[in-house]
């Protein structure tokens, strides 16, 4: 039996999370947590290192990953539990992302250049060899030169979509999200999925379509989910039979989400794993 509370989202260093997976492991524990999910950006490579801190812990881990998928101009992220690592599609399809968020990163560090202080070689430093790099990379590195206090004021200039310095990068949509994380015997969530009100990229459609494909549950216990969006999502989560997930989104100190904060309950997390066919649980 998986332990309780259940926090079904949290980032390590292989993305952009500022503990390794063993300092996540013990940070869960500290926390008081039963269950623990990683689900680093379009990377597997902490489940190894997660796992084996887990064992003699009593904690229950969940090997998993937030995919990234763009629905048009929007980027929408999915939650994939308990999926073969070894899947091909898989393998081959987060390799694909995470080159382009290289490339984009680049690109982004170049412009910053011309009118800050900043290199590529300080935004490696801010990453290890294996991590999924992005935006919250660059604004460590900006965080370190001094031009921003810390990383979400980073986001809310210089990083922000509108700054100019801007570009989006490679993603599968969501319906290939769902199909792939489904063939690898995986459980697809969609992450966070109303942190715009009443906006929402995606339609009431479009879902249905995801749901028609596998599509098992939304993240609506999530900080960034507005109450507004929240009430649409239940309604629709009522009607397509979705079952309805909560999670912290926990990145170490690279954000003020703190593990816990938002759970899951029992019962979703012994259907999500009654579902799933590509690993199994870790408990420790
Ligand atoms: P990217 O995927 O490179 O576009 O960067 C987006 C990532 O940055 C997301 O995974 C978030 O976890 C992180 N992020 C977004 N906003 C903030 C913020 N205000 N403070 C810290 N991290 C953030
Ligand atoms: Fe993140
Ligand atoms: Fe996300
Ligand atoms: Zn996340």
């Amino acid at each position: 039996m998986p332990g309780s509370p259940i926090d079904l989202h949290a980032h390590s260093s292989v993305s952009d999370g500022t503990e390794t997976p063993s300092q996540l492991i013990r940070a869960a524990v500290a926390a008081g947590l039963g269950t623990i999910a990683i689900t680093d950006h379009d990377s597997t490579a902490g489940w190894h290192e997660a796992l084996a801190a887990a064992e003699g812990t009593g904690l229950t881990v969940i090997p998993g990953m937030e995919l990234s998928t763009n629905y048009g101009p929007a980027s929408v992220h999915m939650l994939a539990y308990l999926f073969d690592p070894l899947d091909g599609a898989i393998i081959a399809e987060t390799a694909r992302i995470r080159d382009g968020r290289l490339h984009r990163a680049e690109r982004i560090v170049e412009r910053i250049a011309v009118d800050y202080d900043l290199t590529w070689d300080d935004v490696l430093a801010e990453a290890t060899d294996e991590s999924t790099l992005g935006r919250p990379h660059i604004a460590d590195a900006l965080v370190r030169k001094g031009h921003v206090p810390n990383r979400s004021a980073a986001f809310e200039s210089i990083l922000h979509w509108r700054s100019g310095y801007y570009e989006k990068y490679y993603a599968p949509s969501p319906l290939e999200g769902v199909r792939m994380i489904v063939a690898a015997g995986g459980v697809p969530v969609l992450a966070h999925p109303a942190t715009h009100g009443r906006y929402r990229p995606m339609t009431d459609e479009v879902i249905g379509e995801l749901v028609d494909e596998g599509l098992f549950g939304l993240e609506l216990d999530h900080r960034d989910n507005t109450e507004e969006g929240k009430r649409s999502l239940r309604t629709l989560a009522a009607k397509y039979g979705l079952e309805i997930t909560g999670a912290s989104d926990y990145h170490g100190a690279g954000k003020p989400n703190r593990l816990g904060e938002n759970t899951t309950r029992p019962e979703v997390l012994e259907k999500l794993i009654a579902r799933a066919t590509g690993t199994r649980p870790y408990f420790g």
